[in-house]
């Protein structure tokens, strides 16, 4: 009975963290980066997921492994083209806040069949304009739920 109570408060206690306290570093590019080079970025950055920001650095877009593969099969001259151009673009970008939890942040990226979420805070005065403070990955659920469970259990 103790055991699995415990078990129970570790996993209640997981699913109410705050995005705030787990998010990772957003890997950025400037929206008229070209795919080549978001390519390497990619590569030397070691993640899946980039994200394009504009000249003031406000999220303006997605850039998955996928959307590059694509794009490469596809295209001569990678050089020339603008990540802009393939990037999922405002307002079809799923984010998430700060102050929401990990439970949110998992139900998001499940329901969305992705595999990351840009963290923003809204800039008051405009709306559909987000400053990005970080990313959410489905490893940064993974992560959180092991070092939890792993606190009593382990
Ligand atoms: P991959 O395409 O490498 O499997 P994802 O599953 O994360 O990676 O992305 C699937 C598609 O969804 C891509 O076209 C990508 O641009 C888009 N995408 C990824 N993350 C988001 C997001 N947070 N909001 C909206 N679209 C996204």
């Amino acid at each position: 009975f103790n055991h699995n109570y415990e078990v129970k408060l570790q996993a209640e206690k997981f699913l109410h963290q705050k995005v705030a306290d787990y998010k990772a570093h957003p890997i950025v590019v400037e929206k008229s980066t070209s795919v080549y080079d978001a390519i390497v970025q990619l590569f030397l950055e070691d993640v899946g997921t980039l994200y394009a920001v504009d000249g003031e650095g406000q999220l303006a877009g997605v850039i998955s492994r996928k959307d590059l593969l694509r794009t490469a099969i596809g295209n001569k001259n990678l050089n020339e083209l603008p990540v802009s151009v393939i990037m999922t673009r405002m307002p079809n970008i799923i984010t998430i806040k700060p102050d929401e939890t990990l439970l949110e942040a998992a139900k998001k990226m499940i329901s969305n069949h992705i595999d990351s979420l840009p963290v923003v805070k809204e800039l008051e005065q405009k709306t559909d304009t987000y400053l990005l403070i970080g990313r959410i990955t489905k490893t940064t659920i993974t992560r959180a739920y092991l070092e939890i469970m792993d606190q009593k259990l382990g």
